[in-house]
């Protein structure tokens, strides 16, 4: 073979090989994009299957046409394009282009007739087309709008019970309040961090020790609390609030979390309070009026002791200078033109005395009879009490037969005091008729007067029949009369009205005395 011809063979048979070549590359490339077809088709049919109940949508990119559709796609795309509803159109073509500029799934819902269509759009950027699945969420969005209501029927009854719950993670130390707690508890949302310290503090002082004791018990001892505080304000009332906790255990047995509510119980505490004070102030009046009603039944019996006391009394005690008086009424009518000047003086005297001490006793029971002594007259003026004492006993000397031995014990030459004459003349009148009526003529009545700082005391002593501890006790009751009197006249009203005297003074009296030896008789006033 020449040369020239094999060349020729080969050069023929190289473009044989590259046409085969190229028709070999051309036939691999339809078999693999046959290939790739197939694989969409097959992934087509799996992913826009016709039975799935949810429609299956793929939009192209460049023309925002629909390329794909299930059945249930297409029904949708139909209902859009024939719907009279142009801006539920508008709202998904919208949607459609905003769908095409997201990233990863971006989800809206479209309300076709009674029914709320979710649409989750997907769109591959490789394949420059948008995926859209559905699901009718009608039913959930029911449950939403329901739960939603709960919710707010759940708050507007919280708002209506003033009450707020709260959680506390104790694992992380997170506390976290209801919108509510923060409107029970007057606080702002805004400033205030919700932890059980910053809770504390919103208490009045005096509650501190017990919400942290109820706090750390809870935790150390798993158990639940109920509590009612005080939160204080600086410029309103405090408000009662009822706090429960409850604790959640973790898989370890600790506490891990606590929680619970706080309702504001101001009203029903402060209304419970008024009960409480209402039957408390009802229970002192109804004591008051018992304790009036048992005093007014104790002076109606004192009273009724008195009167009886009294007509023995008055009995015997008016008849004796009565009978004297008409004794000597009669010796002075019978033999007047016998009788000498002086003899009837004598009577005459005898008459004024009966009818001065039965004054004194008249003054004396009706002084007693007025059982409260704010009703008694009483009249004090600031004087010197040596003169006016003195001049009571020179007026009472003057009218007795024979004047007795006194001596006086005076420190200094004036003590001044707030007194009333009148009650005092009772006072010193009294005790001095009693030291001369129970003592013998011959012995001393010693009369004393002394200022202290704030005070005055007068006393009378006399060396005579004396009393006993039992009469002591019982002296300043009306009526009572020592046991050792004997035949001695007395009403046992003096001491009695003596007592009211000083007792209007705000002073007192002590008496100190012994049988057969003496007593004396000490009267405490203030000098103001
Ligand atoms: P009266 O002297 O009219 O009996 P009082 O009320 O003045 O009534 O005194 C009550 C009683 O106190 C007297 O009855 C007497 O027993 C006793 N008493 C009062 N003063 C003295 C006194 N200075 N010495 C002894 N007993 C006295």
């Amino acid at each position: 073979m020449d040369i020239e011809l094999l060349k020729k063979a080969l050069i023929r048979e190289k473009k044989a090989r590259k046409e085969a070549e190229s028709i070999l590359e051309k036939k691999s490339l339809e078999l693999y994009n046959a290939n790739e077809q197939l694989k969409d088709a097959l992934e087509n049919t799996n992913l826009f299957s016709e039975q799935n109940p949810n429609a299956v949508m793929r939009f192209s990119k460049q023309t925002k046409d629909l390329i794909y559709a299930n059945k249930q796609g297409k029904k949708i795309s139909l209902f859009l394009n024939r719907s009279s509803n142009s801006k539920l159109k508008e709202k998904f073509i919208q949607e459609l282009n905003f769908s095409f500029k997201k990233v990863g799934v971006y989800q809206f819902d479209l309300q076709f007739n009674n029914k709320t269509i979710r649409f989750f759009a997907i769109y591959i950027l490789s394949k420059k087309y948008l995926n859209i699945y559905t699901a009718d969420i009608s039913d959930l969005k029911e449950t939403e709008v329901q739960m939603q209501n709960i919710t707010k029927r759940f708050k507007q009854a919280q708002r209506v019970a003033k009450m707020g719950s709260w959680e506390l993670d104790l694992i992380n130390n997170n506390m976290i309040w209801s919108e509510d707690l923060f409107y029970v508890l007057h606080v702002d949302s805004e400033k205030f961090i919700p932890s059980h310290e910053n809770y504390v503090n919103l208490l009045h002082p005096d509650d501190h020790k017990l919400a942290n004791e109820a706090f750390e018990k809870a935790i150390n001892q798993k158990k639940g609390y109920i509590l009612t505080q005080r939160r204080i304000f600086d410029d309103r009332k405090d408000l009662y609030i009822d706090c429960r906790g409850k604790v959640r255990l973790g898989k370890n047995g600790n506490v891990t979390r606590l929680y619970g509510i706080c309702i504001d119980v101001t009203e029903k505490t402060e209304s419970l309070k008024a009960k409480e004070n209402f039957t408390k102030n009802l229970e002192i009046k109804v004591n008051e009026r018992t304790q009036e009603l048992k005093e007014s039944l104790e002076r109606e019996k004192e009273l009724s002791i008195l009167k009886s006391s009294f007509v023995a009394m008055a009995s015997h005690e008016f008849r004796t200078p009565l009978t004297s008086i008409s004794a000597a009424s009669d010796v002075i009518l019978k033999y007047f033109d016998k009788l000498g000047k002086e003899d009837i003086t004598k009577r005459l005297i005898k008459i004024k005395n009966e009818v001065k001490d039965m004054t004194i006793m008249l003054e004396d029971i009706l002084i007693i009879g007025k059982s409260d002594v704010q009703k008694l007259d009483y009249n004090p003026e600031v004087l010197d009490i040596i003169p006016l004492i003195k001049h009571i006993i020179f007026e009472y000397q003057l009218s007795e037969s024979k004047s007795r031995n006194l001596t006086y014990k005076i420190s200094l030459p004036s003590i001044m005091a707030s007194v009333d004459k009148k009650w005092i003349k009772h006072v010193v009148v009294n005790l001095l008729s009693n030291a001369l009526k129970y003592s013998e003529k011959n012995t001393p009545i010693e009369i004393s007067m002394n200022k202290y700082k704030t005070r005055v005391v007068f006393g009378f002593k006399d060396y005579g029949i004396g009393i006993s501890k039992k009469d002591i006790k019982l002296l300043f009751e009306p009526f009572h009369r020592g046991e050792n009197v004997g035949e001695i006249s007395g009403t046992g009203l003096g001491l009695s009205v003596l007592q009211k005297a000083v007792e209007l003074h705000k002073g007192k009296i002590e008496v100190e005395s012994e049988i057969k030896i003496g007593s004396n008789f000490k009267v405490t006033l203030p000098i103001t």
